[in-house]
């Protein structure tokens, strides 16, 4: 008899998005002539940019010729790119990253959920309250986590509260942990941390021999220049940390699949016997395995993005994001609401007026002036009592939702 991972039995159907998608649509069949606006939206919605076009054709017509033509590539992707991220991303900022601690993949949100395959099950993981929910999710299918009890968080699990006390910004734990998930600019509260405030983390980390597994999926929507780019911006973390990083926000790519993640060639992890592994050879064992590579067409796409006209263009697509960002900021400031987010990230998290309930104020927003939003409940036991809108939808429709939200709310 085939059983079952038992682990996949502690998690509880997707519900955020469906549950959205449930009331809408409840909604739409008794108002038919409801113009509904969405600024709940985690996806991009402007075109990939022209030089990113341009070079996967190109790479498209040179798998037509014979003497061009290209088959497996490097699991960990083509030097052509990896130079590029090494160039661009980090030799540019002062940080010091070769090649082979490069990984190219097709996806952020498959490497931050596979990661974890690295590290032993007796580890415990560190997330912040709210939170991306791959984190979680991963780790509770590979077993790592106890059961989902009744505050709808998992056993064994260490959540760090980001709330309007501490500004969203989540505490050193009180209790020992092994691993930790950061993610800034922050998905969904939109929030940064400062040099200072993370080099907290990265010390905490060395200190007690545990790993920082940092998402900088946002990092290209940053704006102001005080705010760190990298996690290896700050010293010592090349012996704690790992970092994702993906061009679906920053270049349009969440449809065709480019990311990419460092594995510094200092991190190790320790057998029972206190013995170090490096986890830079780990990964290149665990990839080569389980993973062949990005496409040649995508690749070649996704180096375009580097290109002196791919980085005015990628530029742009982030200044229109980051404008409807600002827009739906200011209003909401105006209006009196606190905010967090907007500044250095596409995201703005508000607090929910008069304390209401995150479905709550969505069922709201939504009968009241036709604007649909993310419930901040559905993050994490923390979000409630928030909600998360965000600048990826086009110029138009925010101007239009944050008009209805001025008259309506
Ligand atoms: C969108 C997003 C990613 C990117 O995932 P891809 O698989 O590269 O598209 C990663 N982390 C967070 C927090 C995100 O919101």
């Amino acid at each position: 008899m085939a059983n079952i991972n038992q682990n996949y039995l502690k998690l509880p159907g997707s519900y955020l998005f469906s549950e959205i998608a449930r009331r809408v649509n409840v909604y739409k069949g008794d108002n038919p002539q409801a113009d509904i606006i969405s600024l709940g939206i985690g996806d991009v919605t402007r075109p990939l940019p022209p030089a990113v076009i341009a070079a996967m054709k190109k790479a498209v017509d040179e798998m037509s010729i014979p003497e061009k033509f290209r088959g497996y590539g490097p699991e960990q992707g083509y030097d052509f790119l990896r130079e590029k991220l090494v160039e661009n991303d980090f030799k540019s900022r002062g940080v010091d990253i070769s090649i082979d601690e490069v990984f190219v993949s097709d996806g952020a949100k498959n490497d931050t959920a596979n990661f974890q395959e690295l590290f032993s099950l007796e580890n415990i993981i560190a997330v912040s309250d709210p939170v991306y929910p791959v984190y979680i999710d991963s780790n509770v299918m590979a077993g790592r986590t106890g059961e989902l009890n009744v505050k709808g968080q998992y056993d064994n699990v260490v959540y760090l509260p980001c709330t309007e006390a501490n500004g969203m910004k989540p505490t050193l734990p009180s209790t020992k942990v092994d691993m930790i998930y950061l993610c800034f600019p922050n998905n969904p509260t939109g929030v940064t941390l400062s040099k200072e405030e993370l080099k907290e983390w990265v010390d905490y980390a060395r200190a007690n021999k545990a790993i920082i597994l940092f998402d900088a999926a946002y990092e290209a929507f940053i704006q102001e220049p005080d705010v760190p780019h990298s996690i290896f911006e700050i010293e010592g973390a090349r012996e704690v940390a790992v970092e994702f990083r993906s061009l679906s926000k920053t270049a349009g790519f969440t449809g065709t699949r480019c990311a990419y993640t460092i594995v510094p060639k200092d991190v190790m992890l320790y057998d029972k016997l206190g013995e170090a592994h490096s986890l830079n050879s780990l990964w290149v064992r665990r990839q080569s395995t389980k993973f062949n590579g990005v496409s040649y067409p995508v690749q070649a796409a996704a180096a375009a993005v580097f290109s002196e006209e791919g980085k005015k263009q990628v530029k742009e697509l982030i200044s229109y994001y980051m404008e409807n960002a600002r827009i739906i900021r200011v209003a909401l400031d105006k209006l009196g609401l606190k905010v967090f987010g907007g500044v250095n990230s596409p995201y703005v998290w508000l607090k929910t007026p008069e304390n209401m309930k995150s479905w709550d104020y969505f069922d709201k927003l939504m009968k009241e002036a036709n604007v649909i939003g993310t419930p901040g409940a559905g993050f994490g036991a923390s979000g409630e009592g928030y909600f998360r809108l965000t600048g990826f939808g086009t110029r138009e429709n925010t101007n239009k939702a944050i008009e209805r939200i001025k008259a309506k709310m």
